[in-house]
C-alpha cells in the first residue's frame, strides 16, 4: 500500500502534515481539471529537474503510441506516483481518456499528430498543441495558484475558454513567441513566462480586451457550438432542437468533415503543387474569430480534419463556418457574417468540391438524415434560382432582340417616306 508521508524526509514520516508538505518535498496531486504534463513539470521545476525526466509519448507493445496526458503506460504512472509519493490511481483519474473515453485522437490540438511524417520522411514523437485563457492564468496569479495548463485547452473543438468566454491563445502577446516555461518568480505563485521576452503569459491581447457587444455575441455562439462538440466527445447526443436526429457521432464527423472540405485545395486550381489561399473557409469572414487580424487568409490544407493541428485562430473560424453551416437556425449564420451575407449552406455547397460533398451524403448513417436534407434543400433552393436567372436572362435578351428589331423597322420605313 502506498505510504501517504514523504518516503523521502524522515521528518514527514514522524509528524505527516495534512496539507501534504512535510517540509522538505511537497507531495501534491493535479488540480481538478489540469493536465498530468503541467502537474508533472511543475514537480519537476521545484525540483529544478533532478531526477525527474520529462514525460513524453512512447509506443507500447502493439506499436500504438501512448501519450502521457491521454493514456499513460502503467510502468510510467507506477514510477511517478512512486517518486513523487502519490496515489498511482489518483493519477490515472487525471488522464484525458478517463475523462473523455471516447475522445477521437483527431479532436485533440496536436504539435505532431500520431504517425504523420515530418518534411524530411521522419516520424515525430506525438506532441499536443496547449493554448492558454489569459483570464485563467491571471485568476491563478491573483488567488495565490500555480499557474497550470487545464485540460479543456488542448481539444481541437474548443478555441473559447467557456469559465470566462475568452480566446484561448498560443503565443505570447509582447513579443509572438509560442515557447514558455513555468517560472517561480521572487514574490507570488508559479506562473508561465515567455522564454523569449520572459513576459508573465496572463497578459492579454489589447483587441480582445476592448471587443464590442457584437464581437463577444458571436464569441457566445461559437461557445454554445463547441459545448455541444465536447458533450459528443463525452458521448452524450446534442440538443436536439439545433441538431435534429443527429447523434454524437454524426455531429463530430460533420464538423470533421466540413472542416476538411472548407480547407481543401479545389480540384482545378492551378497552384495543384504548393499550399494556396483559394479556399472556401476564406469565403466565411468573421473577423470576430481573430481579435486584432482583420480579413486574415488562411492556406490549403490536406487533413482529414484540420481542427487537429489549427492554430487557435484557425480553429475559430472553422468552428464559427462549421457552426453556419450545421446549425439549423439561420438567425445564426447572419450574427456571424452578417446579415446581408448568402446562407452559409448555400456558400459552402457552391464552394466546395461536388463530388466529395456527393460521396459524403451517399455514406450511410455517415452524417445525420437532417443535415443530408437541409443540404438537398438548399441545392434545391439554388437550382430554382439559377433556372430564374437564366429564364430572366432569356427573357430580356428576347425583348432586346424585339426593341432591336422594331427600332431597325422603324428606322427603314422612315427611310423609305424619306422622313428624318
Ligand atoms: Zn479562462
Ligand atoms: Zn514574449
Amino acid at each position: 500500500m502506498m505510504s501517504n508521508y514523504c518516503s523521502r524526509s524522515s521528518r514527514c514520516k514522524s509528524s505527516p502534515v495534512p496539507s501534504g508538505r512535510c517540509g522538505a518535498v511537497r507531495h501534491e496531486y493535479p488540480f481538478a481539471d489540469e493536465l498530468l504534463t503541467s502537474w508533472h513539470a511543475r514537480q519537476r521545476h521545484s525540483r529544478r529537474g533532478r531526477g525527474l525526466p520529462a514525460p513524453k509519448a512512447v509506443r507500447d507493445r502493439m506499436g500504438d503510441w501512448r501519450h502521457p496526458d491521454i493514456r499513460p503506460t502503467m510502468a510510467w504512472i507506477n514510477a511517478t506516483a512512486d517518486d513523487l509519493n502519490v496515489s498511482a490511481a489518483r493519477l490515472v483519474e487525471h488522464s484525458l481518456a478517463k475523462h473523455y473515453p471516447a475522445l477521437p485522437p483527431d479532436f485533440l490540438a496536436w504539435e505532431h499528430l500520431p504517425g504523420s511524417a515530418s518534411s524530411t520522411g521522419l516520424i515525430p514523437i506525438p506532441r499536443l498543441h496547449v493554448s492558454w485563457c489569459s483570464r485563467c492564468l491571471a485568476e491563478d496569479f491573483a488567488s495565490d495558484r500555480p499557474a497550470h495548463v487545464r485540460r479543456q485547452w488542448v481539444l481541437a473543438a474548443v478555441g473559447f475558454c467557456h469559465r470566462h468566454r475568452w480566446p484561448l491563445e498560443d503565443r505570447c502577446n509582447g513579443c509572438g513567441s509560442r515557447t514558455w516555461r513555468f517560472a517561480m518568480p521572487a514574490r507570488g505563485p508559479l506562473r508561465m513566462i515567455c522564454e523569449a521576452c520572459w513576459q508573465p503569459m496572463e497578459r492579454t491581447s489589447a483587441p480582445a480586451l476592448y471587443a464590442g457587444k457584437d464581437t463577444r455575441v458571436r464569441w457566445d455562439h461559437i461557445i454554445a457550438f463547441e459545448q455541444q462538440c465536447m458533450g459528443a466527445i463525452r458521448g452524450r447526443t446534442p440538443d436536439q432542437f439545433r441538431f435534429n436526429f443527429t447523434s454524437a457521432g454524426q455531429l463530430l464527423n460533420e464538423v470533421r468533415d466540413v472542416c476538411s472540405l472548407l480547407t481543401k485545395k479545389p480540384p482545378n486550381d492551378e497552384y495543384w503543387w504548393c499550399r494556396t489561399r483559394n479556399i472556401a473557409l476564406n469565403d466565411f469572414a468573421c473577423d470576430a474569430m481573430t481579435p486584432g487580424y482583420i480579413g486574415l487568409q488562411f492556406y490549403s490544407s490536406d487533413t482529414r480534419n484540420p481542427l487537429a493541428t489549427a492554430s487557435p485562430l484557425l480553429r475559430r473560424c472553422l468552428l464559427a463556418a462549421a457552426c453556419g453551416i450545421i446549425e439549423t437556425n439561420p438567425d445564426v449564420g447572419a450574427a456571424l457574417f452578417g446579415p446581408e451575407a448568402p446562407p452559409a449552406i448555400e456558400r459552402f455547397i457552391a464552394r466546395t468540391d461536388r463530388g466529395g460533398l456527393d460521396r459524403l451524403l451517399m455514406a450511410d448513417g455517415h452524417w445525420s438524415s437532417a443535415f443530408i436534407l437541409q443540404i438537398k434543400a438548399a441545392r434545391e433552393r439554388m437550382a430554382r434560382r439559377f433556372m430564374i436567372s437564366k429564364l430572366e436572362a432569356a427573357h430580356r435578351a428576347i425583348r432586346n432582340a424585339f426593341a432591336h428589331s422594331s427600332s431597325n423597322e422603324q428606322t427603314k420605313f422612315n427611310r423609305s417616306t424619306g422622313q428624318i
